[in-house]
Protein backbone atom coordinates (compact mmCIF):
# COMPACT_ATOMS: atom_id res chain seq x y z
CA UNK A 1 0.00 0.00 0.00
CA UNK A 2 1.10 3.49 -0.86
CA UNK A 3 1.41 5.14 2.29
CA UNK A 4 -0.32 8.95 2.82
CA UNK A 5 1.52 11.87 1.99
CA UNK A 6 0.25 13.29 4.84
CA UNK A 7 1.31 11.02 7.37
CA UNK A 8 5.07 10.86 6.03
CA UNK A 9 4.87 14.60 6.54
CA UNK A 10 4.09 14.57 9.79
CA UNK A 11 6.09 11.87 10.64
CA UNK A 12 8.93 13.82 9.46
CA UNK A 13 7.94 17.33 10.85
CA UNK A 14 8.48 15.28 14.27
CA UNK A 15 11.80 13.87 13.31
CA UNK A 16 12.84 17.24 12.18
CA UNK A 17 11.67 18.83 15.61
CA UNK A 18 13.29 15.94 17.82
CA UNK A 19 16.38 16.26 16.26
CA UNK A 20 16.43 19.87 17.15
CA UNK A 21 15.43 19.67 20.58
CA UNK A 22 18.40 16.97 20.57
CA UNK A 23 20.88 19.92 19.83
CA UNK A 24 19.62 22.37 21.56
CA UNK A 25 17.83 24.84 18.58
CA UNK A 26 14.75 26.09 18.12
CA UNK A 27 12.59 23.88 15.34
CA UNK A 28 11.43 26.40 13.84
CA UNK A 29 15.29 27.84 13.04
CA UNK A 30 14.79 24.97 10.98
CA UNK A 31 12.79 24.82 7.17
CA UNK A 32 11.49 21.75 5.02
CA UNK A 33 11.66 22.15 1.29
CA UNK A 34 9.62 19.28 0.31
CA UNK A 35 11.34 17.80 -2.79
CA UNK A 36 8.72 16.89 -5.51
CA UNK A 37 11.18 16.24 -8.73
CA UNK A 38 9.49 13.69 -10.38
CA UNK A 39 6.45 13.66 -8.15
CA UNK A 40 2.99 14.21 -10.01
CA UNK A 41 1.03 17.57 -9.14
CA UNK A 42 -2.11 15.46 -7.77
CA UNK A 43 0.46 14.04 -5.45
CA UNK A 44 2.35 17.21 -4.56
CA UNK A 45 -1.24 19.20 -3.98
CA UNK A 46 -1.93 16.46 -1.56
CA UNK A 47 1.38 17.50 0.48
CA UNK A 48 0.42 21.30 -0.08
CA UNK A 49 -2.97 20.22 1.61
CA UNK A 50 -0.87 18.69 4.00
CA UNK A 51 1.03 21.58 5.29
CA UNK A 52 3.78 21.62 3.07
CA UNK A 53 5.44 25.48 2.77
CA UNK A 54 8.18 25.28 0.51
CA UNK A 55 8.71 22.35 -2.38
CA UNK A 56 12.13 22.27 -4.48
CA UNK A 57 12.39 20.90 -7.95
CA UNK A 58 15.62 20.04 -9.64
CA UNK A 59 14.17 20.36 -13.32
CA UNK A 60 12.90 23.98 -14.82
CA UNK A 61 10.63 22.79 -17.66
CA UNK A 62 8.76 20.13 -14.77
CA UNK A 63 8.77 22.73 -12.15
CA UNK A 64 7.54 25.42 -14.67
CA UNK A 65 4.12 22.69 -15.48
CA UNK A 66 3.74 22.03 -11.69
CA UNK A 67 4.32 25.74 -10.57
CA UNK A 68 1.31 26.28 -13.16
CA UNK A 69 -0.94 24.13 -11.72
CA UNK A 70 -0.10 24.41 -7.83
CA UNK A 71 0.14 28.19 -7.73
CA UNK A 72 2.49 30.69 -5.60
CA UNK A 73 0.51 29.97 -2.33
CA UNK A 74 3.67 27.76 -1.53
CA UNK A 75 7.16 29.03 -2.40
CA UNK A 76 9.37 27.06 -4.49
CA UNK A 77 13.16 26.34 -4.61
CA UNK A 78 15.24 25.08 -7.52
CA UNK A 79 17.52 22.86 -6.04
CA UNK A 80 18.99 20.80 -9.16
CA UNK A 81 21.52 21.70 -11.50
CA UNK A 82 20.93 24.79 -13.67
CA UNK A 83 22.15 25.47 -16.83
CA UNK A 84 22.88 29.49 -17.79
CA UNK A 85 20.85 29.42 -20.42
CA UNK A 86 17.90 28.48 -18.09
CA UNK A 87 18.61 31.25 -15.85
CA UNK A 88 16.09 33.82 -16.86
CA UNK A 89 13.26 31.66 -16.68
CA UNK A 90 14.23 30.37 -13.01
CA UNK A 91 14.53 33.99 -12.18
CA UNK A 92 11.02 34.02 -12.69
CA UNK A 93 9.58 30.85 -11.10
CA UNK A 94 11.93 30.70 -7.86
CA UNK A 95 11.72 31.88 -4.98
CA UNK A 96 15.44 30.24 -3.86
CA UNK A 97 17.85 28.73 -6.41
CA UNK A 98 20.27 26.35 -3.74
CA UNK A 99 22.74 25.43 -6.80
CA UNK A 100 24.89 28.56 -7.73
CA UNK A 101 28.05 26.88 -8.58
CA UNK A 102 29.68 29.51 -10.53
CA UNK A 103 30.65 33.34 -11.59
CA UNK A 104 29.33 32.48 -15.41
CA UNK A 105 25.77 31.41 -13.90
CA UNK A 106 25.28 34.22 -11.17
CA UNK A 107 26.20 36.75 -14.03
CA UNK A 108 23.53 34.90 -15.92
CA UNK A 109 21.22 35.12 -12.82
CA UNK A 110 22.05 38.97 -12.06
CA UNK A 111 21.25 40.15 -15.50
CA UNK A 112 17.74 37.99 -15.57
CA UNK A 113 16.98 39.52 -12.13
CA UNK A 114 18.12 43.03 -12.78
CA UNK A 115 15.82 42.92 -16.20
CA UNK A 116 12.48 41.48 -13.78
CA UNK A 117 13.58 44.26 -11.46
CA UNK A 118 13.91 41.99 -8.31
CA UNK A 119 16.96 41.13 -6.42
CA UNK A 120 17.06 36.94 -6.06
CA UNK A 121 18.20 35.28 -2.84
CA UNK A 122 20.55 32.44 -4.02
CA UNK A 123 22.65 29.92 -2.26
CA UNK A 124 26.33 28.80 -3.32
CA UNK A 125 26.54 24.72 -3.82
CA UNK A 126 29.67 23.35 -2.54
CA UNK A 127 31.34 20.66 -3.67
CA UNK A 128 32.85 18.82 -0.41
CA UNK A 129 32.77 15.31 -2.20
CA UNK A 130 35.58 14.06 -4.70
CA UNK A 131 32.77 12.28 -6.81
CA UNK A 132 33.28 13.05 -10.37
CA UNK A 133 29.65 13.28 -11.00
CA UNK A 134 29.00 16.40 -8.43
CA UNK A 135 28.03 19.80 -9.18
CA UNK A 136 29.31 22.81 -7.00
CA UNK A 137 32.13 25.06 -6.27
CA UNK A 138 35.25 23.74 -4.65
CA UNK A 139 35.88 24.88 -1.23
CA UNK A 140 39.29 26.56 -2.69
CA UNK A 141 36.98 29.09 -4.72
CA UNK A 142 34.39 30.18 -2.66
CA UNK A 143 35.85 32.95 -1.53
CA UNK A 144 36.64 34.16 -5.00
CA UNK A 145 32.82 33.67 -5.99
CA UNK A 146 31.35 34.61 -2.86
CA UNK A 147 33.58 37.94 -3.49
CA UNK A 148 32.47 38.27 -7.10
CA UNK A 149 28.77 37.85 -6.43
CA UNK A 150 29.06 40.63 -3.84
CA UNK A 151 29.28 43.18 -6.50
CA UNK A 152 26.14 41.80 -8.32
CA UNK A 153 23.60 44.28 -7.53
CA UNK A 154 20.39 42.02 -8.51
CA UNK A 155 21.93 38.93 -6.55
CA UNK A 156 21.45 38.39 -2.47
CA UNK A 157 23.95 35.42 -1.37
CA UNK A 158 22.28 34.17 1.93
CA UNK A 159 24.05 31.02 2.48
CA UNK A 160 25.52 27.73 1.47
CA UNK A 161 24.32 24.06 0.29
CA UNK A 162 25.77 20.60 -0.09
CA UNK A 163 24.87 17.64 -0.98
CA UNK A 164 27.25 14.94 0.81
CA UNK A 165 27.81 11.40 -0.88
CA UNK A 166 24.64 8.92 0.11
CA UNK A 167 26.67 6.66 3.11
CA UNK A 168 24.19 3.51 4.27
CA UNK A 169 25.17 4.66 7.46
CA UNK A 170 23.56 8.61 7.95
CA UNK A 171 26.69 9.40 10.28
CA UNK A 172 29.18 9.19 7.75
CA UNK A 173 27.71 12.18 6.37
CA UNK A 174 28.47 14.66 9.81
CA UNK A 175 31.91 15.45 8.78
CA UNK A 176 30.16 16.79 5.77
CA UNK A 177 28.14 19.12 7.24
CA UNK A 178 30.55 20.27 10.14
CA UNK A 179 33.08 21.30 7.06
CA UNK A 180 29.86 23.71 5.48
CA UNK A 181 29.12 24.98 8.45
CA UNK A 182 32.65 25.82 9.31
CA UNK A 183 32.77 27.78 5.69
CA UNK A 184 29.89 29.77 6.19
CA UNK A 185 32.14 30.95 9.17
CA UNK A 186 34.73 31.97 7.53
CA UNK A 187 32.25 33.59 4.61
CA UNK A 188 30.71 35.66 7.22
CA UNK A 189 34.00 36.83 8.56
CA UNK A 190 34.52 38.24 5.27
CA UNK A 191 31.66 40.76 5.45
CA UNK A 192 31.35 41.05 1.71
CA UNK A 193 28.32 43.51 0.91
CA UNK A 194 25.27 41.64 0.00
CA UNK A 195 26.25 38.06 1.43
CA UNK A 196 24.49 36.99 4.63
CA UNK A 197 25.10 33.70 5.61
CA UNK A 198 22.20 33.17 7.31
CA UNK A 199 21.12 29.42 5.61
CA UNK A 200 22.78 26.33 5.53
CA UNK A 201 20.88 24.34 3.09
CA UNK A 202 21.66 20.46 3.84
CA UNK A 203 20.30 17.08 4.62
CA UNK A 204 18.20 14.76 2.60
CA UNK A 205 15.99 11.88 3.65
CA UNK A 206 18.55 10.03 4.74
CA UNK A 207 20.50 12.26 7.56
CA UNK A 208 18.43 15.33 7.57
CA UNK A 209 18.23 14.85 11.40
CA UNK A 210 22.57 14.71 11.13
CA UNK A 211 22.47 17.67 9.58
CA UNK A 212 19.94 19.60 12.23
CA UNK A 213 22.31 18.87 14.70
CA UNK A 214 25.21 20.49 12.63
CA UNK A 215 23.10 23.81 12.01
CA UNK A 216 21.19 22.84 8.99
CA UNK A 217 18.10 25.56 8.08
CA UNK A 218 16.71 24.07 5.31
CA UNK A 219 16.54 20.51 5.08
CA UNK A 220 15.10 18.98 1.69
CA UNK A 221 13.37 15.98 1.79
CA UNK A 222 12.06 14.01 -1.02
CA UNK A 223 11.48 10.11 -0.50
CA UNK A 224 10.61 10.48 2.92
CA UNK A 225 7.45 12.81 2.29
CA UNK A 226 6.48 11.28 -1.44
CA UNK A 227 7.84 7.98 -1.30
CA UNK A 228 10.70 6.23 -4.03
CA UNK A 229 10.53 7.91 -6.93
CA UNK A 230 10.45 6.37 -10.32
CA UNK A 231 13.65 7.28 -12.29
CA UNK A 232 13.83 9.91 -14.61
C1 LIG B 1 16.48 14.61 -4.95
C2 LIG B 1 17.19 15.57 -4.09
C3 LIG B 1 16.91 15.67 -2.72
C4 LIG B 1 15.95 14.77 -1.98
O1 LIG B 1 16.47 13.48 -1.86
P1 LIG B 1 15.72 12.36 -0.99
O2 LIG B 1 16.78 11.39 -0.70
O3 LIG B 1 14.63 11.83 -1.84
O4 LIG B 1 15.20 13.02 0.23
C5 LIG B 1 17.58 16.66 -1.99
N1 LIG B 1 18.47 17.48 -2.57
C6 LIG B 1 18.76 17.41 -3.88
C7 LIG B 1 19.75 18.36 -4.45
C8 LIG B 1 18.13 16.46 -4.67
O5 LIG B 1 18.46 16.39 -5.98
Amino acid sequence: MMSNVADNLQKVQERMAAAAKRAGRNPEEIRLVAVSKTVPPDRVREGIQAGIKILGENYVQEAKKKIEALGHDVAWHFIGHLQTNKAKIAVRLFDLIHSVDSLHLAEELNKAARAEGKVLPILLEVKLSTEKSKFGVEEDNILQLAEGISRMENLMLRGLMTMPPLFPDPEDARPYFIRLRKLSELLASQKFARVLMEELSMGMSNDFEVAIEEGATLVRVGTAIFGPRTSK
